[in-house]
């Protein structure tokens, strides 16, 4: 139950949308958590790239980056405190009417990457001219690529991420969409990837950036075939790939 709701920087539609209600489902597409309420209203938390929402008994004070804060009750009456913080900004907190509303929203993003079905990605990739990097990280293509795993998914498809994305073979892509969602598959199973104090719902750090293969380690060797790993910079994000394990063409 929603007792207090987003009294800090966000204060407004949010808080007096949820407030009182029971929080009855919790949806996720993409990078967007859907909080639905009993009373059938929606807190949209956009997590962006650094966007964390944590439910904890307390929240510590003088926490950096804490947007907006509300107080809960649980099943037994217990008090917690759920915050949002977003240290870079990407994120963002939208109070919506009903979840018909969300609906339309989020159908206007792609299908979430981590059941993303082959013949999807194929037909968004061949609508663009981008590198296949910068389409992977388009949220209204695939949702829920972010440029770590955009990097790992390339690199496990054997695909260099400057090629045309409407250039890749269908085997090329099958291989994309599979690497997609096993990336995204084994990441939510370790806890995402903490780069620097990145914490789930419960206040856990990840732990999958010990199984980074490619992205942050420019310059050290492929862990498959020893080949120095090559960084560039691709839609104006950090990129990573192995020359020699990824190519161009269909292998
Ligand atoms: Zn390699």
């Amino acid at each position: 139950m929603l007792e207090r709701g987003a009294e800090s920087a966000k204060r407004g539609a949010a808080d007096l949308l949820l407030r009182g209600q029971r929080i009855e489902r919790l949806l996720r597409h993409g990078k967007q958590l859907a909080i639905v309420g009993d009373g059938g209203g929606v807190l949209c938390v956009q997590l962006g790239m650094t966007g964390r929402v944590v439910v904890r008994s307390e929240a510590p004070r003088g926490e950096p980056h804490v947007h907006a804060r509300w107080e809960l009750l649980g099943p037994r009456g217990e008090r917690k405190v759920m915050t949002f913080a977003d240290p870079r900004r990407f994120g963002g907190l939208t109070a919506l009417a009903s979840s018909t509303v969300l609906s339309a929203r989020w159908a206007e993003l792609g299908p979430d990457a981590a059941t993303v079905e082959t013949a999807h990605l194929m037909q968004a990739l061949k609508e663009t001219r981008r590198a296949v990097k910068a389409a992977l990280l388009d949220q209204n293509l695939v949702a829920g690529i972010g440029n770590i795993y955009a990097d790992e998914a390339l690199f496990r498809a054997g695909i260099t991420p400057r090629v045309l994305a409407h250039r890749l073979r269908p085997r090329q892509v099958e291989r994309l969409a599979a690497a997609v969602r096993e990336v995204l598959a084994a990441a939510i199973a370790s806890g995402g990837s903490s780069l620097r104090d990145y914490v789930d719902a419960n206040g856990q750090q990840g732990g999958y950036q010990t199984l980074h293969l490619v992205y942050g380690r420019e310059g050290e060797p492929c862990h498959t075939c020893g080949t120095r790993l090559r960084g560039t910079r691709l839609g104006g994000r950090q990129t990573v790939w192995c020359p020699c394990c990824q190519s161009a063409r269909d292998t």
